[in-house]
């Protein structure tokens, strides 16, 4: 569980690092899994009557693209973790379904390979099935550049 005992946290706040196995996420599928442990650097205070964790928290992933289906690695991250849980009593504040929230929403609804500009991906659009002008684009420049005098 990612989470704070009450008791650790001092008047200036407490800092929690470290890392979770994946499984809380309950993601595991053939289309997306984590491949490494859920990594969590969240800075928690009290406030009122709740605890609060704000930081970064990041999964790194194995997502299928949905235009050619080569599985690709993905890094799900946010910077902006933030929650607030009531005391309500507890000496252990759990905020594990909050970073779960936060990672689900960080994955891509339609992942593609070629998401993090380091792949390409195999899959060609047909042509004139719109958004395929860029492509029209390119290789127009790339025969203009054929006609460039040869020195
Ligand atoms: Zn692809």
């Amino acid at each position: 569980m990612i989470g704070v005992h009450l008791r650790q946290i001092s008047s200036e706040g407490l800092r929690v690092e470290g890392g979770e196995d994946a499984s809380f996420l309950e993601l595991d599928g053939i289309e997306q899994k984590a491949t490494g442990p859920v990594g969590y650097s969240l800075d928690a205070g009290i406030s009122g009557g709740g605890v609060f964790a704000t930081g970064r928290v990041w999964v790194p992933m194995e997502l299928r693209c949905v235009a050619c289906l080569r599985p690709f690695r993905f890094m799900a991250e946010s910077d902006s973790f933030a929650a607030q849980v009531e005391i309500d009593g507890r000496e252990f504040v759990d905020f594990s379904p909050f970073v779960r929230e936060e990672l689900l929403l960080a994955l891509p609804n339609h992942p593609r390979c070629d998401l993090n500009g380091g792949l390409h991906c195999s899959y060609q659009r047909p042509e004139g099935s719109g958004g395929g002008n860029r492509r029209a684009t390119k290789s127009a420049w790339d025969q203009l550049d054929k006609f460039k005098p040869e020195r």
